[in-house]
């Protein structure tokens, strides 16, 4: 079955009692067992609970995987990823992060005796040098989270196939609507589904996906012990953003190409990162292992902070806001907001500068977009 009808119906057949059509919100901690030992699957509502596990089917059906796990929050699902690795084990990741990543490797992860190397995402030879021995994981990004570079994940898979390590892609820019990195040899594939998948800024929450039954079941295991699973009520409400993933992806992409266009020849506008753009550096390489380009776009503003300011405190329709995904159309400042939590120096060694603002496009009329970006500019 085709991407859309999986979306609407994969793990979600009508309840066999009632033939309620939707999966209902089963507000439950715990399941009367028939006798010590006997159940009907379900237990206690941290280790599994029917809407959980809808969503969880629904996941896996959507990256193209086998087995999904879901989480209370993105970083949630980031962690208990992390979580496979021991003290003296070795992380390399994309330079190019989400500021809460870099903050846990940093801050938290660290501290189990975990250290990870950064590497710029334009080199893939240096992820080969950076591998040591005790090299476990390769954590990215890709389009990366500000600048929507494209890290080529074929190459980096078949460097961790060789090493026998682990590589991990945090696929929430792209969303398995446009690009399945398990398809293209990730071993785990990791989502904020507060994003895309959500679609409608409401709900936080975290997925992983892989195809890898040994993985599956340590994550599993560490799902349950770590406990941070979501609600039943935020798993139902992530399953129903899913339903429209398709469409609204699709209305994001458009709308992000008009834009893209339109703010790449204004004259306001320093420079533009758009992977849907041809003078985009990574375009072709977007164009082979993406269906689609999807709805963020990065632009550089002529001048510095003070043109960013006025830039914001001018814009209506796109709320100055954190996150991202969502049907209504988001600006950020990645330098203080999402990015806030990097020191300055690290910042700027990774290209975000003071002049650099972060567009979610969301499904509003082009027309109005457009006419909200150009007044704010001129
Ligand atoms: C938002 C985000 C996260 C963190 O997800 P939360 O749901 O906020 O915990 C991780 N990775 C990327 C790329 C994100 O945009």
């Amino acid at each position: 079955m085709q991407f859309e009808t999986r979306a609407i119906h994969e793990g979600q057949q009508p309840d066999p009692q009632t033939g309620a059509v939707i999966v209902p919100i089963y507000l439950t901690s715990t399941y009367q067992q028939e006798a010590i030992g006997q159940h009907k699957g379900y237990e206690y509502s941290r280790t599994g609970n029917p809407t959980r596990n809808a969503l969880e089917q629904s996941l896996a059906s959507i990256e193209n995987g086998k087995f999904g796990l879901a989480f209370a929050s993105g970083l949630a699902a980031t962690t208990t990823v992390l979580s496979l690795l021991k003290t003296g084990d070795h992380i390399v990741a994309g330079d190019d992060l989400y500021g809460g990543t870099y903050r846990l490797l940093e801050k938290v992860v660290n501290n189990w005796g975990v250290k990870t190397t950064y590497i710029d995402i334009d080199n893939i030879p240096e992820f080969e040098t950076a591998i040591q021995p005790n090299t476990k994981l390769i954590w990215i990004e890709t389009p990366t989270n500000p600048l929507l570079k494209i890290i080529d994940i074929v190459s980096l898979a078949n460097l961790a196939r060789k090493n026998n390590i682990i590589l991990v892609v945090d696929n929430t820019f792209a969303s398995p609507y446009f690009q399945k990195p398990l398809e293209l040899g990730a071993d785990i594939v990791v989502h904020s589904t507060t994003k895309y998948l959500g679609g409608h800024s409401d709900v936080i929450g975290g997925a992983v996906v892989t195809s890898n039954e040994q993985l599956y079941t340590e994550l599993k295991f560490y799902q349950n012990a770590i406990g941070a699973v979501p609600s039943p009520f935020d798993s139902w409400l992530v399953l129903r953003g899913i339903k429209t993933l398709a469409v609204r992806m699709r209305e994001h992409e458009k709308n992000a190409l008009f834009l893209a266009e339109f703010l790449a020849k204004h004259p306001k506008v320093e420079k533009i990162y758009y992977p849907g753009l041809p003078s985009h550096e990574q375009h072709q390489l977007a164009k082979e292992q993406m269906s689609g380009f999807g709805g963020m776009i990065s632009l550089e503003l002529k001048g510095g902070f003070a043109e960013v300011e006025r830039f914001a405190s001018r814009i209506q329709l796109f709320l100055l806001a954190e996150s991202l995904g969502g049907v209504e159309s988001l600006l950020c400042y990645p330098a203080k907001m999402t990015h806030g939590s990097l020191p300055p120096t690290e910042r700027l060694k990774r290209g975000i500068k003071d002049n650099l603002v972060r567009l979610s496009v969301g499904i509003e009329h082009s027309l109005d977009l457009q006419a909200d970006l150009e007044n704010a500019l001129s």
